[in-house]
């Protein structure tokens, strides 16, 4: 009788301990927020996701320059909430579910804390009201193996369902979706379970911010050994492992995507073939690119019985994933031209990557896809990194074009050659001489159009000139 009650009693501290208390910090009965240095009040209202004006009223802030640091603001709109509050940025790889989860804060008060509708707000970098103080838990953080229920879990980890539950924030024991993340227990980390340790602590994005017809680096870190399939912009795109348990992978934003908000998902597959899944909202921005004067061209050369199957043929050389690197460190200048004058100056360039384009008076649904480099019919042409040329060879509209596959989804092209001095198949050098300036092809003098494609998109190529990728 006393066994069972004491179990009972060890039952009810297991359920109350984990639920999470908001003690009021001397703040009275409001919602608070200390000022800390480098705000204002936009940026404060920003990051409670209220108005500047009803911020400014709740707390008789005639003048913005009336705050200063130290001082204690109301936040209206959390109704029922007291305590002081602060909040940080979500980062790559985390969701509500996650934060709540690591945080130790019930869904329902992130979602009050934040005014949230839908939980596709919380993409990354946008920032999440959390009560102050409010540490990250130190517990392990595995993935559920997508074959195995919570319950599963349990009776193979031999822990108590509801326990797991209650650390994970859950109200009930089944809502933990197989894929998801969960806090572990000292008794879950066992050998069998432990294999898909959550990969969600360490996603980087560089630049932080996706841009239109930039290259992107994401670096995913876990075990070593995984199988990693990302999904972005309606493509598939594998990781690779560049090191134990280091993940890479190169994606380009089109230079046209519409600004906004794209789901990035990555499929992971443990060496002991249990899978999961990382799902995220990550934003894409707009980048100025200059709208270039209509062009008046002949019909012929944008009908789209012509320019769409050799759009097509190029592209499709640009989609094949090769796992195999060749280039090392930031590409060499594909032109005699000095690298250094030339990237300082602009004075090299007829027209860069990314102008958007109308012909012939109709919407500016072209944008250009490449640098056009200035030069003499004949001047030399350099491969720029080490690869294997995919195409070489006439085409209606590109001209004389040669493509290079560099590996890792990465290719450069070369468009109105007069000459070409490589063939399909052949492996080249970086400085390599591979063809002659021309202007053949849809061209209105001698220059080099260079390209480059990451994962099947055209980006920016100054920025290959530039800096070093990954
Ligand atoms: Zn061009």
């Amino acid at each position: 009788m006393i066994a069972k009650l004491s179990r009972w009693l060890i039952l009810i501290l297991i359920l109350a301990v984990p639920i999470l208390s908001v003690q009021a910090q001397d703040s009275g009965d409001r919602a608070t927020y200390l000022v800390q240095a480098g705000d204002s009040l936009w940026s404060i209202a920003q990051r409670f996701r209220v108005s500047v004006t009803e911020l400014a009223a709740v707390n008789n802030l005639e003048n913005p320059n009336q705050l200063m640091v130290g001082m204690e603001l109301t936040i209206p709109a959390v109704e029922g909430y007291s305590g002081r509050l602060t909040s940080l940025p979500i980062a790559y790889g985390e969701n509500l579910d996650w934060v709540s989860r690591k945080y130790r804060i019930a869904p329902e008060l992130l979602i009050r804390l934040n005014h949230i509708i839908t939980p596709n707000e919380l993409y990354a970098g946008t920032s999440l009201v959390l009560p102050e103080g409010q540490m990250a838990s130190a517990a392990s953080c595995f993935l559920l193996p997508e074959q195995l229920s919570p319950l599963e879990l349990s009776i193979l980890a031999q822990a108590n369902p509801w326990q797991i539950a209650s650390q994970n924030q859950l109200t009930q024991t089944l809502q933990l979706l197989p894929g998801e993340p969960y806090l572990g227990l000292e008794e879950v980390q066992t050998a069998t379970l432990s294999d898909l340790t959550c990969p969600l602590m360490e996603v980087t994005f560089s630049p932080q911010r996706l841009l239109q017809g930039k290259t992107a680096v994401i670096r995913l870190k876990g075990k070593a050994g995984m199988n990693l399939q990302a999904s972005f912009f309606d493509r598939t795109l594998p990781l690779v492992e560049e090191s134990a348990g280091d993940y890479v992978l190169l994606v380009g934003v089109h230079a046209m995507a519409v600004p906004g908000l794209y789901p990035f998902e990555v499929q992971l597959v443990s060496p002991e073939n249990r899978r999961a899944l990382l799902s995220q909202m990550v934003s894409v921005g707009k980048v100025d690119y200059p709208y270039d004067n209509p062009l008046t061209v002949d019909p012929e050369t944008i009908d789209p019985a012509v320019t769409e199957p050799e759009n097509e043929l190029w592209a499709s050389y640009a989609q094949a994933f090769t796992p195999q690197k060749y280039w090392q460190g930031a590409f060499v200048f594909p032109s005699p031209l000095s690298k250094d004058y030339c990237l300082t100056s602009g004075d090299c360039w007829s027209s860069r990557f990314g102008n958007r384009r109308s012909y012939n008076g109709g919407t500016y649904d072209y944008f250009h896809s490449g640098l056009d480099i200035v030069g003499k019919e004949g001047v030399e042409i350099y491969a720029p990194a080490d690869g294997v040329v995919v195409f070489a060879g006439p085409l209606t509209v590109r001209g004389n074009a040669t493509m290079i596959d560099h590996g890792w989804g990465v290719y450069s092209g070369y468009y109105h050659q007069k000459e070409i001095y490589v063939q399909a198949g052949e492996r080249v050098q970086a400085g390599q001489l591979i063809g002659l300036v021309g202007s053949t092809g849809r061209s209105q003098g001698p220059h080099l159009h260079f390209e480059i494609w990451v994962n099947g998109v055209q980006v920016d190529p100054l920025d290959w000139l530039s800096q070093t990728f990954p």
